[in-house]
């Protein structure tokens, strides 16, 4: 058994992410945790942690991860963005939407490392959406026939 997957178990936990924040409940949008219902077939791909706007936002992943990635959750909104990291054993993608980054592709973070500060998504949404950083995990993203792709 990896010992990185089993910290990493440990850490999705919404008790051990206590540390990254505290999970973000309900608000008039749903709620905040992973697989909920946004309306028809959509569930939430990712797991919200309170933060009020302009809030330090640390790594999550255990150990080092590489920054691979800014991007742009919304094409309408390029003041919105989310930091991509990877483990160093490249078996994890973390996600964090809503982060105004400090970091650069290429960089290295720890966990706990500073990498960014948090954006004010209800300004989007409006004051019935409770602030958050919005989290989603992949697990060995880069499979190329992971087994739900395989052909009947
Ligand atoms: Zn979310």
């Amino acid at each position: 058994m990896n010992g990185f997957a089993d910290d990493l178990e440990l850490e999705i936990d919404a008790v051990k992410f206590d540390r990254f924040g505290v999970a973000r409940g309900s608000d008039a949008f749903g709620d905040g945790y992973f697989g909920s219902g946004r309306g028809g077939h959509k569930v939430h791909r990712g797991m919200d942690f309170a933060y009020e706007p302009d809030a330090l936002v640390r790594s999550p992943m255990p150990g080092p991860s590489l920054v691979t990635k800014l991007g742009y959750p919304y094409s309408d909104d390029l003041s919105f963005r989310y930091i991509e990291l990877m483990s160093q054993n490249r078996l994890y993608i973390m996600r964090l939407f809503y982060v105004k980054p400090s970091v650069q592709p290429g960089d290295t973070v720890w966990k706990d490392d500073a990498i960014g500060t948090s954006q004010d998504i209800a300004s989007r949404y409006g004051s019935g959406m409770v602030n958050h950083v919005h989290l989603e995990v992949y697990v060995e993203p880069r499979l190329l026939m992971p087994p739900y792709k395989r052909r009947p």
